[in-house]
């Protein structure tokens, strides 16, 4: 039989209904010939659901966002029936295995996601996947300690400090003190978010309360780092070959107009607000190839596996900072990841493809 591939979407993060457009996407893209295919949804409230999966659903409509409704039958997971099955059962119903599932695609983003914690879960359970395992997954998702790792890599990064709920509320003074050290203009994100949700530009002192509670709605987290200004931005895609080794896409550059100060979710996905890409990035000598070498080493400092986006700021004197890599990049009809590709000869299926087809040669560790 064809090899099955679950493509699981949705989830608990704030950008669930992303997830949605992306799997959208992906499951137009899977060439159905070769893969079976089951869309499982995962509710905002953490349950699993068979989708239909039908990608006119899931597209990003005129100011609607898709979501996962759990109307459908209620799933759960469970696993150890012969050690390789993925076994979906219906809640309602008594147990009904979808039969065994070959590869998981986990288009999510975020937390519970793309942060390693359902990579254990297939780990555990012996199911190939795609993308990031567990710790590069894990150590991406937190820029805090991203960057940590990063930097011991001898990555270029912004300076930046950490403050958690816990320091804030302790020595509210302190932070304030640290972040002047630091010198305005500031970024304050969530430290595990994505999609710019909960980040703000700080320009001076009198607004770093404001974004820090903002943040905190969001993770009790949370990065304070210095602005790239006057920054350009640019982006680069990794995905291995088929034996191991690492490919750099084409670089992207996006300028964001009009009233957006920076990349913030409206400027990435309402379609209204299209940024200005141009991919490829037009850069002075020399920059392009830094910026893949420099995407190689990030994607290689995580441990990353499979695909991995990586993002940069192109500072005015040229030199090069990487802003953060994601492991689970958007795959919405207007994200960067497939179409730095597409641009570097590679089109979305054949991406889609390239990625199942890495995941199935996985070693699960089980006999
Ligand atoms: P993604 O959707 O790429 O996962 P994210 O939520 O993880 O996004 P970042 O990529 O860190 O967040 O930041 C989002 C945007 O905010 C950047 O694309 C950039 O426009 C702006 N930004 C973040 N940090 C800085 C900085 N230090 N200096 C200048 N701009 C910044
Ligand atoms: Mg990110
Ligand atoms: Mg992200
Ligand atoms: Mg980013």
């Amino acid at each position: 039989r064809k090899p099955r591939v679950a493509v699981v979407f949705g989830g608990r993060s704030s950008e669930h209904a992303i997830s949605c457009v992306s799997a959208g996407s992906v499951l137009a893209a899977i060439d159905r010939e070769r893969y079976d295919v089951v869309p499982i949804g995962i509710t905002r409230d953490g349950r699993w659901v068979l989708e239909s999966g039908d990608p006119a659903r899931l597209a990003l409509g005129a100011g609607a966002l898709p979501s996962v409704d759990g109307d459908r039958a209620a799933v759960t997971l469970a696993h150890g029936v012969s050690g390789t099955d993925l076994v979906v059962t219906d809640a309602a119903r008594p147990p009904e295995t979808l039969g065994e599932v070959d590869v998981v695609f986990p288009v999510l983003h975020g937390p519970w996601g793309e942060d390693g914690t359902l990579q254990g879960m297939l780990e555990m359970s012996g199911v190939r996947y795609v993308g990031a395992g567990v710790l590069a997954s894990a150590v991406s998702m937190d820029k805090a300690f991203m960057k940590v790792v990063l930097a011991d890599a001898g990555l270029p990064l912004m300076p930046s400090l950490t403050v958690t709920t816990r320091s804030w509320a302790a020595d509210p003074d302190a932070v304030r003190r640290r972040a002047d050290e630091l010198g305005y203009p500031l970024f304050v994100k969530p430290a595990r978010g994505g999609s710019s949700i909960g980040i703000s530009k700080v320009h001076d002192a009198s607004e770093l309360d404001g974004a820090l509670a903002t943040a905190f709605e969001h993770d009790p987290k949370v990065l304070v780092e210095v602005a790239a200004e006057g920054a350009r931005e640019v982006e680069c895609g990794v995905l291995q070959a088929l034996d191991g080794v690492p490919e750099t896409s084409a670089p992207a550059e996006l300028r964001v107009t009009g009233n957006h100060e920076f990349y913030d979710f409206e400027a990435k996905y309402v379609p209204e607000e299209a940024t200005s890409v141009d991919i490829p990035a037009v850069l002075p000598d020399g920059v392009e190839e830094q910026m893949r070498a420099l995407s190689v080493r990030a994607f290689e400092a995580v441990g990353c596996e499979g695909l991995a986006r990586v993002d940069f700021f192109v500072l005015p004197d040229g030199s090069l900072v990487v802003n953060e890599l994601n492991t689970m990049p958007g795959f919405t009809p207007l994200s960067m990841y497939p179409q730095m590709w597409a641009a570097s000869g590679l089109d979305y299926p054949a991406l889609v493809d390239r990625l199942i087809a890495l995941a199935l040669q996985r070693d699960t560790g089980l006999r």
